[in-house]
C-alpha cells in the first residue's frame, strides 16, 4: 500500500507542477486549476486511506464544517474583497501548520518517544513560521477590511524590539533542540511567534497589504513544507515548497511593478493607505480640466479607428467589466479596432483586470501587457481609461519627488485623445494627484464606470 501511496503522491506533485505552469496563461488557466485540484483530490484521498488514520469521525466533521464555511465564503465574497479573503485563508494555513506541529510534539511526548533532532527542528520551524503567518495574516485581513488601521504604524524602538524578539526565538529554538522536553519554552516560542506576526505586519501600510498578503502566502507554503517534514509526508513538502516559491516570485513581481524594494514594503516606507489626495510627496498639477458628457464622448468614439481601453481599480469597484465588453462589441461593429492595455499592478491584486475581463468574455487576444503595447500609443486615437489612475500617471516618469517615481506606467498620454472615466478628481491608491487629467489632450468623463459606460454604449448605438 505504501508504494502505491508514494506513486499517487508523485502523480499529484506532477499535476501541481503542470497546473501551475498552465496558470501562466489565461487561455490555459482553467485547465491548470482543474489539474491542480485533481492533484489535491488524489492526495487527500490517499492520505485518508493511510493505515495511520484510526478513526474518521473528526475528519468527516472537519470536512463538512470546513467545506460549508469555505463554500459560503467563496459565494459571498465580492471580487474587490478577494485580497482579504486570500489573506485570511493564508492565515488558516499557517495556523493549521502550527497546530499540527504542536499535536505531533505532544504525541511524541505522551508516547515517551525520543525526539530525533530533525523532527524537533522542523516542529520548531513549523510553529515559528506558521504562527507568524497566522497572526500576520489576521492583521493583513483587518487592515484590508478596515478593521485595523491601514496606516503605517510606527513606535519608538520598533526595529530593536523586533530584532530582540527574533534573536530570543532563535536562542530558545536552539535550546529546545538540545532539550526537547522543555514544553513551557516551546509554548513561549509559540506565543512570541504569534506576537511577532502582529508586530511585523502592523507597520506595513494598507496600500502595501496585497504585497504583504502575497509574502504571507509564501510563508504559509514554507510552514506547510516544514510540517511535511514533521509528518514525513512528501506530498506536503512538495506542495508547500511550490506555494512558498511561487509566493515569493509573485511578491517580487508585484514589488517590481510598483518600483518598490521588498525591504521598503516590509519596513512600511510608503504610507499611502486610505490617504487623501496629495498626501504623498510630488508636485500638485494645476491647470484647466476639460470634461465631456456621454453624447460628446460617443461622437469622438464614432470617428476613431484605433481605441485602447485601460481598465483599473475603478472598473472592479463598479463591476463595469460587462459594460466595457458591450462597448467593445459596439465599437467593433462599427469597424473600430479595440485593444486592452493591462498594467501589471492595475487593480488590487495580480491579474485582477484579466480575471474581470475574462468573466465578461472579453477575448484574451485583445489583452496586451504593458511591454507589448506601450510603444504603440502614438498610433492610438483614443485611450479610454476606466477607473485607472496611478498606472497612467506620467509623474512616474519625471517627478522625482513623487512616491510612484520610477514605476512603469502605460503611455496613455501619448495617444491623440485620452478620455478618463472616474467619478471625481480624487486620487488613486498612492494618494497623489494625476497631472494627466490636466493635459491638453485629456478629457474627463465623470461618473460611476458601469453607469457612465452603459450610457456611452447607448449613445454610440444611436449614431
Ligand atoms: P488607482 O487606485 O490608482 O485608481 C483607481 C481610480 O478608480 C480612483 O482614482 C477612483 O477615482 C476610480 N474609481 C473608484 N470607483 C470608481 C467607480 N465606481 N467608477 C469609476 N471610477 C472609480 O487604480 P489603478 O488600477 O490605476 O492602480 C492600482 C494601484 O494599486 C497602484 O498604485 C498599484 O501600485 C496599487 N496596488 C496594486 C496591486 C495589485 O496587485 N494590482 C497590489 C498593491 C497595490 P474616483 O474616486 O474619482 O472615482
Amino acid at each position: 500500500m505504501e508504494i502505491i501511496s508514494y506513486l499517487i503522491y508523485l502523480v499529484s506533485s506532477v499535476l501541481f507542477i503542470f497546473g501551475i505552469k498552465k496558470l501562466g496563461s489565461p487561455k490555459t488557466a482553467r485547465q491548470g486549476n482543474m489539474l491542480a485540484s485533481l492533484g489535491m483530490f488524489l492526495a487527500v484521498v490517499v492520505t485518508l486511506l493511510d493505515h495511520r488514520v484510526l478513526t474518521y469521525e473528526y475528519i468527516i466533521l472537519g470536512l463538512i464544517v470546513g467545506s460549508a464555511i469555505g463554500a459560503v465564503m467563496a459565494v459571498k465574497v465580492q471580487m474587490t474583497g478577494m485580497p482579504q479573503m486570500v489573506g485570511l485563508l493564508n492565515g488558516f494555513g499557517g495556523g493549521a501548520s502550527t497546530l499540527v506541529a504542536l499535536a505531533e510534539y505532544y504525541k511524541e511526548l505522551t508516547h515517551g518517544l525520543t525526539f530525533e533532532m530533525s523532527t524537533i527542528i522542523t516542529i520548531i520551524l513549523s510553529i515559528l513560521i506558521g504562527s507568524i503567518t497566522f497572526t500576520g495574516s489576521l492583521i493583513a485581513f483587518g487592515k484590508l477590511q478596515g478593521i485595523v488601521t491601514g496606516k503605517v504604524v510606527k513606535y519608538p524602538g520598533q526595529n530593536a524590539i523586533n530584532v530582540i524578539l527574533i534573536l530570543a526565538v532563535i536562542a530558545a529554538g536552539i535550546y529546545i533542540v538540545m532539550n526537547p522536553y522543555n514544553t513551557e519554552l516551546l509554548l513561549a516560542v509559540t506565543a512570541v511567534s504569534l506576537v511577532m506576526g502582529v508586530l511585523l505586519v502592523l507597520p506595513i501600510g494598507g496600500a502595501d497589504m496585497p504585497v504583504a498578503v502575497s509574502l504571507l502566502n509564501s510563508y504559509s507554503g514554507i510552514a506547510a513544507s516544514a510540517t511535511g517534514f514533521v509528518l514525513s509526508n512528501n506530498m506536503l513538502i512538495i506542495a508547500g515548497a511550490l506555494v512558498g516559491a511561487s509566493g515569493i516570485i509573485l511578491t517580487l513581481i508585484m514589488c517590481r511593478g510598483m518600483n518598490r524594494s521588498l525591504m521598503n514594503v516590509l519596513l512600511g516606507g510608503w504610507d499611502s493607505a486610505g490617504s487623501t489626495a496629495g498626501a504623498g510627496a510630488g508636485t500638485s498639477p494645476k491647470g484647466d480640466v476639460k470634461s465631456v458628457d456621454a453624447e460628446e464622448a460617443a461622437m469622438m468614439f464614432d470617428s476613431a479607428q484605433n481605441v485602447v481601453i485601460i481598465p483599473g481599480y475603478g472598473m472592479a469597484v463598479a463591476q463595469a467589466q460587462h459594460a466595457v465588453r458591450d462597448l467593445t462589441n459596439v465599437l467593433e461593429k462599427k469597424g473600430i479596432n479595440v485593444r486592452f492595455a493591462i498594467h501589471p499592478v492595475a487593480g488590487r491584486m495580480p491579474g485582477h483586470m484579466n480575471v474581470l475581463l475574462a468573466e465578461a468574455q472579453v477575448s484574451y487576444d485583445k489583452l496586451f501587457a504593458l511591454e507589448d503595447i506601450n510603444d504603440d500609443f502614438n498610433n492610438v486615437d483614443i485611450a479610454f481609461i476606466v477607473g485607472a489612475n496611478d498606472v497612467v500617471n506620467p509623474a512616474a516618469r519625471h517627478d522625482q519627488s513623487s512616491p510612484i517615481y520610477g514605476m512603469p506606467i502605460l503611455n496613455a498620454d501619448y495617444s491623440k485623445t485620452v478620455i478618463i472615466n472616474k467619478r471625481s478628481m480624487n486620487a488613486g491608491y498612492a494618494g497623489i494627484d494625476n497631472e494627466l487629467f490636466f493635459y491638453p489632450n485629456a478629457l474627463m468623463y465623470f461618473g460611476d464606470a458601469k453607469d457612465a459606460i452603459t450610457k456611452l454604449v447607448n449613445e454610440i448605438k444611436q449614431l
